[in-house]
């Protein structure tokens, strides 16, 4: 198996990855390092959580860090443009770790935070700026910051961009960035006007696609209850109960949606918080905060607020309300199988969201396996959920001994990868074995536990 030494990267970020206890390169950061490094241009077609991020900031600081040259007041050296503020945040913590022994400066600028701090950290002119358009724009109009002295500029999550409508900013900040630089674009799908930006943007880009535009990640369950929408919360509650539901997502369509499913879980006893838009930065940093350091078990999020969450250790991604754009659906349960793991994701459909169910499987080329809705007592009782013999975890967690035909398997947890096809719910009132996930091997974990992300 390769190793990252085999990349030629250099002895300080070799080091910053040691310590960070990652053991081999990714798929995407195997493809990406070596062209990048070499100075050329690049197109990834990555999905969340396949480490993308070190794939271009690695050979990004290795590459500045070998010109001695500082940035001059009010300028960058390389640019790092992503759709939401916590993602900026999260790649601005990335290359702080991987540039650790590396005499580089970092700095990150988004919206929804006072300008002045982001105004001072720029005059002094800094190596590496993250930023989400909007802020970077402002700085650019109030003459705090110049780009044209940037050498590589990135454009990360490039199908979320167009998705939050940043395409005129974008179109702006490009034009105020040198001809003659290094570009980067991940995405991790393609839609036809992503292809177009890789068109005008790259100069003969090499292309790595690490799974085809809109697979679904591979290691995710999927799942899917269909359920009234009037009992959703019920059925919500009555999972969370469950311990096994480690570290949660919760899905909401709207922001007042997402409060609603926190008061109701609230009242029933259970902890959780909501993230969304319309929360300050401060009370949507305190959640993700919470969220990572185990506070928070359950995190109810709007699309737009939970826009490249990493936290590693989610358990379950639960899609309480199906989205109407199908690669949000992607996007969603990208946030857990992240760095290697397992994980589950439960999609609650009512009559009127089975369009968007066939769109998402439709896009995603998978059907979810249909699991039964528990039984009214199920729902409204307050203990764990009770699972049929055959599929009744042992309390270290290993399903019981097989015993029978009945047993046979069904459900039993598949191997990675397994694509399902909707099945036939099983008895009512009891829920098959999919609650839970199988544990990460150890080196498949980055001990690097949350990072952060959202909207701008
Ligand atoms: P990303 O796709 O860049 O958001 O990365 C997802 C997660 O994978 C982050 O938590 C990274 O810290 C982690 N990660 C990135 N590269 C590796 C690697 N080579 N080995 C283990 N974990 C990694």
């Amino acid at each position: 198996m390769p190793n990252f030494s085999d990349l030629g990267l250099s002895a300080p970020i070799l080091g910053a990855l040691a310590a960070e206890g990652y053991a081999a390169p990714t798929p995407i950061q195997l493809q990406a390092i070596p062209p990048v490094l070499s100075g050329r241009d690049l197109c990834g077609i990555a999905q969340t959580g396949t480490g993308k991020t070190a794939a271009f900031a690695l050979p990004i600081l290795q590459r500045l860090a070998a010109v001695r040259q500082r940035a001059a007041p009010r300028t960058c050296r390389a640019l790092v443009l992503g759709p939401t503020r916590e993602l900026a945040s999260q790649i601005a913590e990335s290359f702080r770790a991987y540039g650790a022994a590396m005499p580089l400066s970092t700095a990150v600028v988004f919206g929804g935070v006072p300008i002045v701090p982001q105004r001072q950290k720029l005059a002094r002119g800094v190596d590496i700026l993250i930023a989400t358009p909007g802020r970077l724009l402002d700085l650019i109009d109030t003459g705090s910051l110049a780009l044209s002295s940037v050498q590589v500029l990135v454009l990360d999550e490039a199908d979320r961009m167009l998705d939050l409508g940043f395409i005129h900013a974008l179109k702006r900040i490009v034009k105020l960035v040198p001809r003659q630089r290094q570009t980067l674009l991940f995405s991790a799908t393609m839609p036809r006007p992503i292809a177009a930006l890789a068109e005008d943007y790259l100069n003969d880009p090499v292309k790595v696609v690490v799974a085809p535009s809109a697979t679904t990640v591979e290691r995710v369950e999927q799942e899917v209850v269909f359920v009234p929408s009037d009992r959703k919360r019920d059925l919500l509650a009555t999972l969370l109960r469950d311990p096994v539901f480690e570290r949660v997502l919760v899905f909401t369509r709207t922001k007042h949606g997402a409060d609603r499913v926190v008061r109701h879980l609230v009242s029933a006893g259970l902890e959780a918080n909501a993230i969304h838009g319309n929360k300050s930065q401060p009370q949507r940093e305190r959640a993700l905060a919470g969220f990572r350091d185990g506070h928070t078990r359950v995190l109810v999020a709007t699309d737009i607020a939970a826009r490249g969450i990493d936290v590693d250790g989610v358990s379950h991604v639960i899609n309480f309300e199906l989205p109407n754009v199908p690669e949000d659906y992607v996007h969603r349960i990208g946030r857990t199988a992240r760095a290697g793991a397992a994980g589950i994701a439960i999609a609650f459909c009512s009559d009127e969201e089975r369009p968007y169910l066939r769109d998402i499987e439709k896009l995603t080329r998978c059907s979810l396996r249909a699991i039964p809705v528990p039984s009214a007592t199920a729902v409204l009782r307050s203990g764990p959920i009770e699972r049929p013999a055959g599929s009744r975890l042992s309390r270290n967690g290993s399903p019981p001994p097989r015993q029978g035909p009945a047993a046979s398997g069904r459900h039993s947890l598949p191997a990675a990868g397994t694509k399902f096809r909707a099945g036939k719910p099983s008895a009512a009132g009891s829920l098959p074995a999919f609650l839970r996930r199988p544990s990460p091997t150890a080196n498949q974990r980055s001990p690097r536990h949350i990072n952060q992300h959202s909207e701008d």
